[in-house]
């Protein structure tokens, strides 16, 4: 019998997601061998204690009798009403329900989107750090990723000026993703309308994936990307996740927004794409009025004294107490992105630094260079867990890092 192994498609060769990747089946094998692993790769709340709001899980309660059929490919129209009707509310002023696609989960629409976006090397321009999908998406519907800078020496802003020195014939799309992941920047209205200006001189679509919404810290402000955007085609990204707290839900949603007459054949490769998968979970779509019309509940949660602002203080005064770490403070979304000073521990390197933590320390982080980030000194880390906890992860952190400054 051949011993041949089934070949898979090259189209996965530089496919990344580290976030689920080698080190967290490896700590799946250390939890089978009884240890206790901080998990803190993953911005999933309902792993931290969160639960959904009542009112979100009682809709879906209430009306499961009613989510047994297949539904519109763009999902519920009282649901898509609902989403276009905030829309409007935040300046979109033309949205309406045909112009709303829901999915199973913002994950799945961005790769229905680049999937009717791109053509072979086609370009699209993404963030660096990243949120590992963008990237693997362009890759896998045939796109090139070129990336923009946005370092911690610039306080994880993007440089409106580096971007449009990056744009070739071949540029499609301008990703834009605010509140960030992984850096928690929140760009401000002056940014925003920069790169719309961009998107318009070179004829991009924008792609604003805005899925942490108004989580944010202290004075930040979020501000969405379609209402500056106008003219210029936009699909806006949010959804159930993280601010509704409600991952496993699996329902996100797509506002395309811009000029009718460039956007329709868009809308109709959307509309086919979305086809092609039949429809998002339907149980979950009852969840959406009420997440978008009734009591805002994350609003308490990043407020002083709330479980995030917290969390994300017990960041900044153990990274504030290190001897190693630095970090450009998150303003929004719910990770921090410290990075190692390297004129302390010049040999420095992520992969091998978040290994060790797992096997010598039991933390679990997601090394920087997973967010297709050229350097190594960087992690990523959720704010979800309690902060007694995080100051004792940051206690492991740091003793991990004293150990690689041993001489
Ligand atoms: N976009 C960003 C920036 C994210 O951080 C995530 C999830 O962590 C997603 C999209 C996917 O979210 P969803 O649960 O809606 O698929």
């Amino acid at each position: 019998m051949s011993t041949t192994p089934v070949a898979t498609s090259s189209r996965l060769n530089h496919v990344r997601y580290e976030i689920r990747g080698s080190l967290a089946h490896r700590a799946l094998e250390l939890e089978a061998e009884g240890r206790s692993i901080y998990k803190l790769n993953i911005g999933n709340p309902g792993l931290f204690g969160f639960r959904v709001p009542q009112h979100l899980r009682d809709a879906v309660a209430a009306n499961l009798d009613r989510s047994e059929a297949y539904c519109h490919q763009q999902g519920l129209s009282h649901a898509r009403e609902i989403i276009a009707a905030q829309q409007r509310s935040r300046g979109v002023t033309d949205s309406s329900v045909e112009r709303i696609f829901i999915g199973n989960g913002v994950s799945e629409l961005i790769d229905i989107s680049l999937r009717a976006l791109l053509n072979p090397g086609d370009e699209v321009l993404l963030p660096s750090p990243d949120y590992p999908l963008w990237s693997a998406a362009t890759l896998l519907n045939g796109g090139t990723p070129v990336y923009y800078s946005c370092s911690a020496e610039n306080a994880h802003f993007p440089d409106p000026e580096e971007i449009e020195k990056l744009i070739t014939p071949r540029t499609r799309a301008l990703v834009v993703i605010n509140p960030n992941n992984p850096t928690g920047a929140v760009y401000s209205r002056e940014l925003l309308s920069q790169l719309v200006r961009i998107a318009e001189r070179h004829r991009l679509v924008l792609l604003a994936d805005e899925i942490y919404d108004t989580i944010t810290y202290d004075d930040a402000e979020f501000v969405p990307l379609a209402p500056l955007a106008g003219a210029v085609p936009c699909l806006s990204f949010s959804g159930l996740s993280k601010l509704h707290r409600a991952c496993g839900y699996r329902i996100g949603w797509l506002s395309l927004s811009g000029a009718r007459a460039r956007t329709g054949d868009l809308h109709h490769a959307l509309d086919l794409l979305a086809a092609l998968r039949l429809c998002a979970n339907v149980a979950g779509q009852w969840a959406i009025e009420p997440a978008l019309t009734g009591p805002d509940t994350s609003a308490a949660l990043t407020a002083s004294g709330g479980r995030l602002h917290e969390a994300r203080r017990a960041v900044l005064d153990s990274v504030a107490s290190s001897c190693f770490l630095n970090v450009v403070a998150p303003q929004g979304a719910l990770y921090a992105f410290p990075a190692i000073d390297r004129a302390l521990l010049p040999g420095f390197d992520d992969e091998q630094f978040a290994l060790q933590l797992l096997e010598q320390e039991s933390v679990l982080i997601v090394p920087g260079s997973s967010f297709n980030l050229g350097t190594r000194q960087h992690f990523r880390i959720t704010l979800l867990p309690q902060p007694a906890e995080l100051r004792d992860v940051f206690s492991r952190i740091e003793r991990q890092l004293a150990r690689g400054a041993e001489p």
